[in-house]
C-alpha cells in the first residue's frame, strides 16, 4: 500500500512550528487550505503551510486530517507574512497565525438564506389567480424568500407553501447580498488644488504601477494629504483591486468617515477591536472574497486575508499607538511596508511629523516622497510662542499663566473656540502627605496613583487598581493631611469653571469620550459651536478638523521630555505639533501658546520658528555616532515574573550569556523603569548592534544559551518604541 500523502498543519497556537499530517484518501489540499485537524482529544482548525512535511516521522505517529473547509484559502502572500513576522518579532508562528484567523467562525459555512425557485414551468389553465400572481414574479433561475414573494403577490404565505406541495417551486438558497456597498472611484469628491492634484498623481502612480513602492507624504497640518491619499485609494478601486487604510485611533475617526462618505459615496469597512463578533465574521468573509474593497482599521487590519490588495496607507505614521506591545510585539507601520512587498502593493506613509525612521528611508532614496507645503484655501500656520513660566507663573495652586488666561478670554470675546491641552486624565498625577511626604502608590506596580475627582478614587492607570482616597495618611495617620500634586485634565477643568463660569466647555480624554459615537458627537458640537472650551489629552490632538477653534494653550509643554527615552524630545514635537496643527484650521488665523519651564529647549524652539526640519536633522546628527536607531538597531528583552528574586536570576544569566563583538552592545540587566507592573516584577536588557548586523540570529543564540524557569517570562521586543 503506498503511503498517503504527508503535509505540514500550522495552528493558531504558540507552538514552535507547524505540524505533520497525513492527508486520507478522497482529500487533496493545497498550501493555503483551512483544515480541521486532531490535537490531542481536541480538532483545531489549521492552515495547511508550505514546504515539505518530515519523511522521518514515522507513520504511526502521523494523525489524518478531519477535512477542509468550505473557506476562501490563505493567499501566498499572507502566508509569507505570517512567517515573516514571527522570524522578524522571534513569536511563534502560530501564535501570528491566530491573528489573521481572527474570526474563526468567518471559516465555517456561512449560513444561506432559504428561498424558492420556479420548478417546472406553470400551466395557466391549472392556477388560480393568487398562484398565478405569484409565479410570474420569477423569472427562470431566479430565487426569492417566502415572505418577499408572499408579499410582493399580495397572497398570503400558504399560497407559496401550497405552490411548492404541488411541486411548481423548489427550495433554494437565496443569492447573499453583498455586506458592502463598492466606493465609487469617480464619484465627485472636491476639486484639488495644483499641489495637491501633483502630489495625487505621483501616488496614483505609484498604485498603477501594480508593483512594491513605498511613498512618504509629508505636508503641513490642514494642507489636505487625506484628499490627495483619497486619489490613490480611487486608483485601486479602478485597478480592481483591495486598499487597506490604517489608522492610530479607528474609535476617533468620525470625520474621517465622513469624508471618505463625501468622497467615494459610501462607507468603507471597518477593523478595530470593539466590532461585535457578527461584523467582525462578516467583515472576515468579505475582504476574504474581495467584496469589502476598502478596509480602515487598527493594526491588526494588516493580518486580514485581502486577495487582491493594491495599496496599504499608513495614516499618521510616526504614531506610537502603531506599536503593539503585547503578545506579538510588532510595529504596524513597519510591517505594513513589508505586507505591501509581499503583496506587490504600494503603501503610502503619511504625517505632518514623520518618525526619523521613515525620514531617513526618504532621505537614502528607499522611500518616494511627496510634500505638500501649504494649508489648502490659503489658511494660514498658527503663530506659535512660548510662554515662560518662570516670568509669568500662574497663581498658587493654579496652572495656566496670565498671559494664557488673557489669551483664551480675548478668544472667546471675538467669538472663536479655544482648547487647553494637557496629556494626563484625572485631577492630579500624584498625591502626597504634607506631613511626612509619604505619596500614594499602586500596590501593583510602581507608579502614582492619580487621583480621579469625579469619581472619588485614586486610579492606577497601568493595572486598573483603584482605592477610594484615605481620610488619614496610610503612613503617618495625620488627618486630611494628603494633597492632590500637579495637574490633569479634570483639574484645569476646575480652574477654568472659576475663571470662566459663563464658558460651554467639553473635557475630551479617553475616560470622557469612551466611544466612535461619543467622539463622533464630540465634533459634531464643537464644529456647531455649542462648546466655546475644549479641555483634552492627545486624544484631541490628531486629525480634528474644527474651524472656528483659534487658540491652543498648551498647559504643560515640557511633560513629555522628562525621563531617559531616546525618543522623547522626538515625540514631544510630534505631539504638540499635532495639537498646534489644531489652531485656525479656515480663515481666522490661529495662535499656540506653549506653557514651558524651558523655553530656550531646542523642541520648543522648533516649535516656535516652525523649523521641524531642522530639528529633525539635529536629532539626526546625535542619534548617527552612537548607532541609536534609525542608524543602528535595538532590541529589548524584558524579563519578568512575580517572584523579584527568580527575575533577577534570570536577568542575571542573560546578563552572563550576552552576546558580544565587534558592533554589538548590551545594557543591563536594569530594574526597568515600570520595576512592578500588574505584580510582576521587571528587568530589562537591551540589545544595540550597528545596522548592518540582524539582531534575530543574535537573540535565538542568547536565548538558547540561558534556562528560563517557568516562573519566569522574557519578553522580546525588536525595535522598542516604549522603554518603560
Ligand atoms: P491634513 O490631513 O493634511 O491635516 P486634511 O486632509 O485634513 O489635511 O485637510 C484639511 C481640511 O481641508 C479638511 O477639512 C479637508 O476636507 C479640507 N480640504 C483639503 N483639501 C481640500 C480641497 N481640495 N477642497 C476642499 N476641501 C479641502
Ligand atoms: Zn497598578
Amino acid at each position: 500500500m503506498n503511503a498517503r500523502p504527508r503535509v505540514r498543519v500550522l495552528l493558531p497556537l504558540p507552538l514552535a512550528d507547524a505540524y505533520d499530517y497525513r492527508v486520507p484518501a478522497g482529500l487533496e489540499v493545497v498550501p493555503g487550505d483551512i483544515v480541521l485537524v486532531p490535537l490531542g482529544k481536541r480538532e483545531e482548525l489549521g492552515v495547511v503551510w508550505d514546504g515539505a512535511a518530515d519523511p522521518a516521522l514515522p507513520e504511526r505517529k502521523l494523525r489524518d486530517i478531519v477535512g477542509r473547509l468550505d473557506a476562501p484559502a490563505m493567499t501566498g502572500s499572507l502566508r509569507r507574512f505570517v512567517d515573516w513576522v514571527a522570524q522578524y518579532t522571534l513569536s511563534p508562528p502560530g501564535a501570528v497565525l491566530r491573528m489573521a484567523l481572527s474570526s474563526p467562525s468567518a471559516l465555517e459555512p456561512q449560513p444561506l438564506q432559504p428561498g424558492w425557485t420556479l420548478a417546472e414551468p406553470p400551466e395557466a389553465a391549472r392556477l388560480t389567480e393568487s398562484r398565478r400572481r405569484v409565479l410570474v414574479l420569477l423569472a427562470p433561475g431566479a430565487v426569492m424568500a417566502g415572505t418577499a414573494l408572499a408579499e410582493a403577490a399580495g397572497v398570503s404565505a400558504g399560497v407559496v407553501r401550497g405552490l411548492a406541495d404541488a411541486g411548481f417551486l423548489r427550495p433554494a438558497p437565496l443569492p447573499r447580498g453583498r455586506a458592502f456597498a463598492y466606493p465609487a472611484p469617480d464619484h465627485p469628491g472636491p476639486a484639488l488644488a495644483e499641489d495637491q492634484r501633483a502630489a495625487a498623481e505621483t501616488l496614483r502612480a505609484s498604485v498603477a504601477a501594480r508593483g512594491f513602492a513605498v511613498t512618504l507624504l509629508t505636508g503641513v497640518t490642514g494642507s489636505g494629504k487625506t484628499e490627495v491619499y483619497f486619489e490613490a485609494v480611487a486608483e485601486a478601486l479602478r485597478a480592481g483591486r483591495q486598499a487597506l487604510v490604517l489608522l492610530p485611533e479607528i474609535a476617533l475617526s468620525a470625520q474621517w468617515l465622513d469624508r471618505f462618505r463625501a468622497r467615494f459615496g459610501v462607507a468603507p469597512a471597518l477593523w478595530h477591536s470593539e466590532l461585535t463578533s457578527r461584523t467582525r465574521r462578516v467583515t472576515w468573509r468579505a475582504v476574504a472574497e474581495g467584496e469589502a474593497k476598502v478596509l480602515v482599521g487598527a493594526r491588526s487590519a494588516l493580518f486580514l486575508p485581502f486577495p487582491d490588495l493594491g495599496l496599504i496607507v499608513v495614516d499618521e505614521e510616526h504614531e506610537t499607538a502603531f506599536k503593539q506591545e503585547e503578545g506579538v510585539v510588532y510595529h504596524a507601520r513597519d510591517m505594513a511596508v513589508v505586507r505591501a512587498r509581499l503583496a506587490a502593493a504600494s503603501c503610502i506613509l503619511v504625517s505632518a511629523t514623520p518618525s526619523l525612521e521613515t525620514l531617513t528611508n526618504a532621505e537614502t532614496g528607499r522611500y518616494a516622497h511627496v510634500h505638500l507645503a501649504q494649508r489648502h484655501g490659503g489658511a494660514a500656520m498658527p503663530d506659535v510662542a512660548a510662554l515662560d513660566l518662570r516670568r509669568h507663573p500662574p497663581e498658587r495652586g493654579r496652572f495656566l499663566s496670565p498671559p494664557l488666561i488673557e489669551a483664551v478670554a480675548a478668544t472667546f470675546a471675538r467669538g472663536e473656540q479655544a482648547m487647553l491641552f494637557l496629556n494626563r486624565r484625572g485631577y492630579a498625577p500624584m498625591t502626597l502627605c504634607r506631613t511626612c511626604g509619604h505619596r500614594m502608590q499602586c500596590p501593583n506596580c510602581s507608579t502614582w496613583l492619580v487621583e480621579h475627582r469625579a469619581q472619588r478614587r485614586l486610579q492606577c492607570h497601568h493595572c486598573g487598581h483603584s482605592e477610594a482616597p484615605p481620610e488619614t495618611c496610610p503612613k503617618c495617620d495625620a488627618p486630611h493631611s494628603l494633597v492632590p500634586i500637579g495637574p490633569g485634565v479634570e483639574r484645569v477643568l476646575e480652574e477654568a469653571i472659576a475663571l470662566w463660569p459663563d464658558a460651554r466647555r467639553l473635557v475630551m480624554a479617553s475616560d470622557t469620550i469612551p466611544g466612535p459615537a461619543a467622539a463622533a458627537e464630540a465634533a459634531r458640537a464643537i464644529s456647531a459651536r455649542e462648546v466655546d472650551l475644549l479641555i483634552g489629552t492627545q486624544i484631541m490632538a490628531k486629525g480634528w478638523h474644527f474651524p472656528h477653534l483659534t487658540l491652543v494653550g498648551v498647559v504643560d509643554a515640557d511633560l513629555g521630555l522628562a525621563g531617559g527615552d531616546l525618543r522623547a524630545a522626538e515625540r514631544t514635537i510630534q505631539l504638540l505639533h499635532q495639537v498646534a496643527g489644531r489652531a485656525g484650521r479656515e480663515s481666522a488665523r490661529g495662535s499656540v501658546l506653549l506653557q514651558s519651564f524651558s523655553p530656550e529647549h531646542p523642541v520648543m524652539q522648533a516649535l516656535v520658528s516652525g523649523d521641524l526640519d531642522g530639528f529633525m536633522r539635529a536629532e539626526s546628527a546625535q542619534r548617527r555616532p552612537g548607532h541609536w536607531p534609525p542608524f543602528g538597531r535595538l532590541a529589548a528583552l524584558i524579563v519578568s515574573s512575580e517572584e523579584e528574586r527568580a527575575a533577577d536570576r534570570t536577568a542575571r544569566d542573560l546578563g552572563a550569556a550576552a552576546p558580544h563583538g565587534d558592533g554589538v552592545q548590551v545594557l543591563g540587566p536594569a530594574p526597568a523603569p515600570l520595576a512592578l507592573l500588574r505584580g510582576r516584577h521587571r528587568r530589562r536588557l537591551l540589545l544595540k548592534t550597528r545596522r548592518d548586523i540582524a539582531v534575530q540570529p543574535l537573540l535565538r543564540e542568547w536565548l538558547a544559551r540561558v534556562t528560563v524557569p517557568n516562573a519566569v517570562r522574557v519578553q522580546v521586543d525588536v525595535d522598542p518604541v516604549g522603554f518603560l
